[in-house]
């Protein structure tokens, strides 16, 4: 098996990744027949996927980048191209490819700014039933009295002293035919490369092109949406001029719940019986994550052992995406034994006689100790 960072086209095409340029042909030509659109209306865009998946795989140079670094090998080989984005969301899922901190070119190669990431605090009573919540959060945007110009147009000059560079070389002599060059950012601009005389200088902004603004967010935490999960708001990062907001990523974080623990889409919880439930059945309710009472029932001649589990069926977490559908729930026992001399002894004749008869002791010879 060949070593590949991602083998997505090559499953699209049902080929190993080491597979030949015939093989890849082979298997080509047989699924576009297959899912040409004008014979196979139905299957959707499998044939752009096909035409997709072969068309980077019989390229020598965009097979390579494939293997060597999977999608995102792709997405900054291609140098962008109409319609790409589309196809590689579609396949590679969309969204989220530059992770937080990731700076990326966009299609229209743009530098592209960083994601911003966030906690967002769920309980496990929001991922139960969903939940519309509203965030707001400071973020830089472009200024509108300028544009993100910084000042009226053609105030902006770029800096002479570093020649639009942002910073300036020195070079210091260290000793006769020795000497030290050095790099620091650029005093009269700021590191910027450009500088804005103070009276053109646009007076929203100060000449800093962006201003904070309060924004808020209107978040969806979907049914069985689960701890570590990413909500993305495309492009609504930080705005700066010449640059492509990144996203604003919410990470959710499930907080602990007093009676359940979730384990994927099961719950677990502990309940605490004595041992006459245990031994003479019992019933319980309790409250579930969206509000109902559950009864839950053993009836006389059920024995629950210390520590067992029992579980209901469908009484779990709903799945993401498909909410009807519901993982379980696991009921442990804990059961709780009787204090020391809960009892007059001369009653546990009488408790001895309804119990399960002891086991025969066995006949000791010899002398014996008493622990
Ligand atoms: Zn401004
Ligand atoms: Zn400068």
């Amino acid at each position: 098996m060949a070593n590949v960072a991602d083998t997505k086209l090559y499953d699209i095409l049902g080929v190993p990744p080491g597979a030949s340029e015939n093989e890849l042909k082979k298997a080509y030509r047989k699924l576009a027949k297959e899912y040409h659109p004008d014979k196979n209306p139905n299957a959707g865009d499998k044939f752009k996927e096909i035409s997709f998946a072969y068309e980077v795989l019989s390229n020598p140079e965009k097979r390579e980048l494939y293997d060597r670094y999977g999608e995102q090998g792709l997405r900054e080989g291609s140098g962008g191209g109409g319609g790409m984005d589309d196809i590689f969301s579609h396949i590679f899922g969309g969204g989220l490819f530059g992770f937080m901190g990731n700076q990326s070119r966009s299609r229209n190669g743009r530098r592209r700014g960083e994601d911003m990431m966030h906690p967002l605090k769920v309980s496990l009573e929001d991922l139960y039933n969903g939940k519309t919540t509203k965030l707001q959060l400071s973020k830089n945007v472009l200024c509108s009295a300028c544009n993100g110009q910084g000042g009226k147009s053609g105030a902006v000059q770029k800096c002479s002293a570093c020649r639009g560079r942002g910073v300036r070389i020195m070079i210091r002599q260290l000793a006769p035919g020795m000497v030290q060059q050095m790099q620091s950012v650029c005093s009269d601009c700021n590191g910027e490369g450009e500088v804005i005389n103070e009276k053109d200088r646009c007076k929203k902004c100060e000449g800093k092109k962006v201003i904070k603004e309060v924004k808020i967010l209107e978040v969806h935490v979907d049914k069985g949406m689960k701890h570590g999960q990413r909500i993305t708001f495309t492009g609504e990062a930080d705005q700066a001029p010449g640059v492509e907001p990144g996203d604003i990523v919410l990470l959710l974080q499930e907080k602990e719940h007093e009676v359940f623990q979730r384990d994927g889409n099961d719950l677990h919880m502990t309940y605490k019986i004595g041992l006459v439930e245990a031994l003479c059945g019992f019933q319980f309710t309790f409250k579930h994550l969206d509000g109902r009472q559950i009864v839950v029932k053993y009836p006389p001649g059920k024995v629950i052992e210390p520590g067992c589990v029992r579980v209901v069926r469908g009484e779990g977490m709903p799945q993401y995406r498909n909410p009807f559908e519901k993982g379980d729930l696991y009921i442990k026992f804990d059961v709780q034994f009787p204090e020391n001399n809960w009892i007059n002894p001369d009653k546990l004749s009488e408790l001895e006689d309804l119990l399960p008869s002891r086991p025969e002791v066995p006949n000791i010879i010899g002398d014996t100790e008493e622990a």
